[in-house]
């Protein structure tokens, strides 16, 4: 039981990183939010029925040889987003040569889950997130000149004006110049991404939500070379992706490379009460996603992603 909201926590922390966590926990105790939504004992015994397999084929993997020696940009509401939804494809990615870029909407100002950041000011925790992407960059291969942080306040990316959000990631993305994006998905399926699958509420936070409509509209706007031409000349994205855990097009097999994705988060020090619990926390959810895909057999842990052109 104990262990069960541990895990409970970790998922979440995990996947709705940031602000999330802490914003519902100061209303309410942890403990009995987690008890009251997510009713623990059932949540573990669920997930092997709600895992799955979706398709009645299996998930074909995504090719990754098609980015050696390219750029490729992963766009996202906050720091450790990235590693949660992607940190194994991160890893092969640097490894065969391709050259990673993160572009991170907010600062992450206003999540914080562990006693080292809990008498910090805001602004302190905003400094201390960056050097924490960049360590967690540092153990995928992702350089820190490759870590562009936007400084948009955590929580709040709603209250932006949408032209003004599409316009700085414009400009990196022309910068940048990627073959390829992946980022959120605007809408996750509500239905499908249910907290007693295990899932929390993964893509859901209002962020996470408001950077995946940027990011779609914004690689875009980036080819038009008509639109804020002092933003740079146009560049024209090749392929998009969105992170996804449920209807996965694409799988990445990150079997052997999942102790470093953990690694990788751990790296997040302010958004991980209990460091041990981040390996066996990502090979659930891991594992679940090779279940939902129906590629098992072929890999133990798996990531997902949707193909949108
Ligand atoms: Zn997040």
């Amino acid at each position: 039981m104990k262990s069960s909201r541990a895990l409970l926590l970790a998922i979440c922390l995990l996947v709705c990183a940031s602000a999330w966590v802490s914003t519902v926990s100061a209303t309410l105790p942890l403990r009995h939010w987690l008890r009251s939504r997510h009713n623990a004992p059932r949540q573990l015994h669920a997930e092997k029925q709600d895992h799955a397999p979706l398709r009645d084929s299996p998930t074909p993997p995504l090719d990754t040889s098609q980015f050696q020696s390219k750029t490729v940009a992963f766009v996202s509401a906050h720091p450790d987003d990235i590693e949660a939804s992607a940190g194994g494809l991160i890893y092969r990615l640097t490894q065969q040569g391709t050259n990673v870029h993160y572009i991170i909407f907010t600062n992450g100002d206003k999540g914080c889950v562990n006693a080292v950041c809990a008498n910090m000011t805001n602004e302190q925790l905003a400094v201390t997130r960056m050097k924490e992407q960049a360590d967690a960059g540092a153990v995928l291969g992702v350089p820190r000149e490759n870590i562009h942080l936007l400084d948009f306040e955590d929580s709040m990316l709603t209250s932006y004006p949408e032209v003004q959000l599409r316009m700085r990631l414009v400009a990196v993305l022309r910068q940048v110049k990627p073959f390829a994006v992946f980022s959120w998905e605007p809408s996750p399926t509500f239905r499908e991404l249910q907290p007693q699958q295990g899932f929390l509420d993964l893509g859901f936070h209002p962020d996470h939500m408001r950077s995946g409509v940027i990011a779609l509209d914004a690689h875009l706007n980036s080819g038009l070379d008509r639109l804020w031409p002092e933003l740079g000349p146009a560049w024209t994205v090749t392929q998009y992706y969105m992170f996804d855990w449920i209807h996965a097009d694409v799988y990445v097999d990150i079997t052997d490379v999942i102790e470093t994705k953990a690694k990788a988060f751990n790296a997040h020090v302010s958004q991980v009460p209990l460091p041990s619990l981040v390996l066996p926390t990502l090979q659930h959810i891991n594992a679940a996603v090779a279940n939902r895909s129906g590629v098992a057999q072929e890999a133990t842990y798996a990531e997902g992603f949707v193909e949108y052109f």
